[in-house]
C-alpha cells in the first residue's frame, strides 16, 4: 500500500518494537522445508525457517483469464482483465469488470490499486451506469477513483494513517483505523458485536482462535512461470474480515 515515506519509516519501527525485522526490495525465489532464499540487490541469502507463512499475493480469479479469452481482451499483471475508462472490455459495452479482476488506470494512466475502495466505488459505478443504460439515459462519464487515502494497522493501538491530507501514526492512527471499519461494517448490530468483540480482546488481551487447516506442497519455486508451478503461485487468502 503506497505511504509516503516517513509514514513507512514510523511503521517499520513499529514493527521493529514487535520484533519484525522488515526487508524491503527483495524476492522470495525459493520456499522449502528447511527455510526460504531471498534476493535483493545485495545478492541471494537464506533464511532458516521450520514455518512460513505467506501473507499477500494479488492474483486475479482464473475467471479473468477465461472472460479475457472469450472476449480477446488484454489481461495485466496477476491475470487481470484490461478495461476502458469506462470499466467495460473493449468491444464489449456490456461487460463491466470491477475490482481485483480488472487492471484499470486513472486519468494519467496510472495502475488503479488492487484495494477494496476501488473495487466498492468500481461496483457502485457499474451498477450506475448499467441502470442509466436499461432507462436509456446518457452515459456516464469515465470512472474516476476518488482516494480517501491509506490505513495500515500494525498491532495493538499502533497504526499509520494518511486519510484527507493527514499523515498519522501510533494510537491517533490506530483510533481512526478502528472507527473507519467500524463505520464500513454493514449493519448497526455487525458494528455493535464487533466493536464489543474487539472491547473484549483489548481488555483481555485474549487472542482470537486462528486455525491454519489443510495440507500444502514445501516446495516453491518462484523464479518459474505461474503455469510452470501450478497452484504454489495461484494461493490467494480470501479477504476474510478478521478484527485483529
Ligand atoms: C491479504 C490481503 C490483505 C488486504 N488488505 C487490504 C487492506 O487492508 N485494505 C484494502 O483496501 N484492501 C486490502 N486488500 C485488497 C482487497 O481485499 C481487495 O482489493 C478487494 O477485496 C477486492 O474486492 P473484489 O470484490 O474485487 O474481489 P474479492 O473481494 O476477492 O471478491 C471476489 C469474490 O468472487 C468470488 N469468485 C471468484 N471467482 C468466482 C467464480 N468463477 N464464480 C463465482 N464467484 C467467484 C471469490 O470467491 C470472492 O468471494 C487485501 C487483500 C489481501 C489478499
Amino acid at each position: 500500500m503506497p505511504f509516503p515515506e516517513d509514514l513507512s519509516e514510523k511503521a517499520n519501527r513499529s514493527l521493529a518494537r514487535l520484533g519484525v525485522q522488515v526487508r524491503c526490495s527483495t524476492m522470495v525465489k525459493h520456499v522449502n522445508e528447511e527455510g526460504l532464499t531471498i534476493e535483493s540487490e545485495a545478492g541471494t541469502d537464506s533464511i532458516a525457517a521450520k514455518t512460513v507463512i505467506w501473507a499477500g499475493g494479488i492474483t486475479a480469479s482464473p475467471l479473468g483469464r477465461i472472460l479475457a479469452g472469450r472476449t480477446n481482451a488484454e489481461t495485466g499483471q496477476g491475470g487481470r482483465v484490461r478495461v476502458k475508462p469506462d470499466l467495460t472490455i473493449p468491444n464489449y459495452p456490456d461487460i463491466y469488470v470491477v475490482g481485483d479482476l480488472a487492471s484499470a488506470t486513472d486519468e494519467k494512466g496510472k495502475p488503479l490499486p488492487g484495494l477494496a475502495q476501488v473495487a466498492m466505488q468500481g461496483g457502485q459505478y457499474a451498477a450506475t451506469a448499467i441502470l442509466r443504460k436499461g432507462k436509456g439515459r446518457r452515459e456516464l462519464p469515465p470512472f474516476h477513483y476518488f482516494d480517501k487515502g491509506s490505513l495500515a494497522v500494525i498491532g495493538r493501538a499502533a497504526a499509520v494513517a494518511n486519510v484527507f491530507g493527514a499523515q498519522l501514526s501510533r494510537f491517533l492512527a490506530w483510533m481512526v483505523w478502528a472507527f473507519i471499519h467500524l463505520l464500513y461494517l454493514v449493519t448497526f448490530q455487525s458494528r455493535v458485536l464487533v466493536f464489543i468483540q474487539w472491547a473484549i480482546q483489548d481488555l483481555t488481551f485474549s487472542r482470537g482462535a486462528r486455525l491454519i487447516t489443510g495440507g500444502a506442497s514445501t516446495d516453491f519455486n518462484f523464479t518459474k512461470e505461474p503455469s510452470e508451478v501450478g497452484a504454489a503461485r495461484e494461493i490467494k487468502p480470501a479477504p476474510v474480515h478478521v478484527p485483529r
